[in-house]
């Protein structure tokens, strides 16, 4: 018997009608024939309330009862989601990170999975059970409930897939697919059929949140095959395939967008060609993730200003470890800007095109929006601008490239 893993988000279990309407999917699935586990996300917004309690309790807690509190949201989902399915008569039950187990690392708020003991779910399967799986949770180790980061239940899903060997991952949430970008930001965005694991990749980790970036990674590595599409709907959704699969490549296949940046410019750093060594030094041994960087070096060479952006959050802590090294340094001076957004266009296709950033600078340039760093790899482009801009900066990409749905 085929196996599915089907799995929805906050939105498609948002309150008792849509669950409803989700068990009556699951359903007419099973009546298909297939075997199908199911995945579910907390109902929209409560994890946000979650994380919201934890932080007026105390803002620097343990972060093992923030898991304990995040993951509580997944619990009332995944059990009331088994009653619905009970209801129309299909044997269902819910199922905790801990009591499969998932086992994970011990990264509290965002734990890896390690293992999955799925025993008892192939016994249950096999028996035409629904096992409802609560996302997002997992067991750390001594016994601590942990949860995988933001968005997490998509990494779960595509675990879940992994191990049941099953014959696709269908992410069902409140857009039909994946889009060439945030259909929310750009109303005449299109639909892709299909997207490479490489684009799903960039695009999860420039800011597109339709996929936990991990559930890429794991999906990629274990050949899942992963489909995105509605539970408010029949129209079929966005496959991510292997680059292989696609016949006519993009030269760009989407924008993508993300505030949580924040910059910081070190002014005056000595030796010019040593500065970047000199400044990131101290930020590895404080385990900050620096991602895109631009150097200029002073006209003798003998100083240089280091630019860098850090995720918004770490801000404060960048600030407190360049401060605390200050005099190893040496730097004059240092500026922050908080309100600052990463914009990127990604596409396979780029490989083999010439141009690509030209484009993106001048319809950047057109619209007087200032850049100020750059990072590429070799099917994305990420330009730093003003906060601000972002929406009018996506669209302008989105025409730049062709991408509109007039132009097609
Ligand atoms: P869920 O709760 O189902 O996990 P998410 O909110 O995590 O849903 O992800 C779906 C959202 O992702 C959409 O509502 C959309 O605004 C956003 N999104 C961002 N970029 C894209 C994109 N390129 N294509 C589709 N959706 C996108
Ligand atoms: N409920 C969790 C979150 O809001 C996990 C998920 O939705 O995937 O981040
Ligand atoms: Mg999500």
């Amino acid at each position: 018997m085929a196996r599915l893993v089907m799995k929805f988000g906050g939105t498609s279990v948002a309150d008792v009608a849509r669950i409803h309407a989700v068990a009556e999917r699951v359903a007419a699935t099973v009546a298909q024939g297939q075997a199908v586990a199911v995945v579910v996300s907390a109902m929209a917004r409560v994890t946000n309330e979650l994380v919201a309690l934890t932080r007026s309790v105390a803002p620097l807690h343990d972060a093992r009862e923030y898991d304990a509190v995040a993951a509580t949201g997944e619990q009332v989902s995944a059990a009331l989601l088994a009653m619905a399915l009970q209801s129309l008569g299909i044997s269902a039950r819910s199922w905790l990170g801990w009591q499969i187990p998932i086992r994970t690392s011990g990264a509290h708020g965002s734990a890896r999975i390690q293992r999955i003991d799925t025993r008892e779910l192939e016994t249950r399967l096999a028996r035409g059970e629904v096992p409802v799986v609560a996302g997002f949770q997992g067991l750390g180790p001594r016994g601590r409930i942990t949860t995988l980061g933001r968005g997490g239940s998509d990494t779960t899903a595509v675990a879940l897939a992994a191990v049941l060997g099953a014959e696709r991952c269908d992410i069902y949430t409140d857009v039909d697919g994946v889009y060439t970008a945030d259909p929310r930001i750009v109303p005449g965005a299109r639909k892709l059929d299909k997207v490479t694991f490489e684009e799903m990749m960039e695009l999860a980790s420039s800011g597109a949140k339709v996929l936990q970036i991990r559930s890429v990674e794991l999906a990629m590595n274990y050949r899942v095959r992963v489909q995105v599409l509605s539970s408010f709907g029949d129209a079929p959704g966005t496959l991510i395939v292997d680059e292989g699969e696609i016949v006519e490549k993009q030269v760009v296949s989407g924008i993508a967008s993300s505030r949580e940046e924040a910059r910081i410019t070190v002014l005056g750093v000595p030796e010019g060609v040593r500065a970047a060594a000199r400044v990131f030094g101290p930020l590895a041994d404080a385990n900050i993730n620096v991602d895109m960087i631009a150097l200029t070096l002073g006209p003798d060479g003998r100083s240089a200003s280091v630019t860098f952006t850090v995720p918004r959050n770490e801000l404060a802590l960048t600030l407190h470890t360049l401060e605390g090294a200050r005099r190893a340094i040496g730097f004059e001076a240092m500026e922050h800007d908080a309100s600052v957004a990463k914009i990127s266009v990604i596409g396979v296709g780029m490989r083999s095109h010439a141009g690509v950033a030209s484009r993106m600078f001048k319809a950047l340039a057109q619209k007087g929006i200032a850049v100020a760093a750059v990072s590429t790899s070799e099917v994305k482009i990420s330009a730093l601008i003003p906060e601000a801009y972002l929406e009018l900066a996506v669209r302008s990409l989105h025409t730049a490239y062709g991408l509109d749905a007039a132009a097609t």
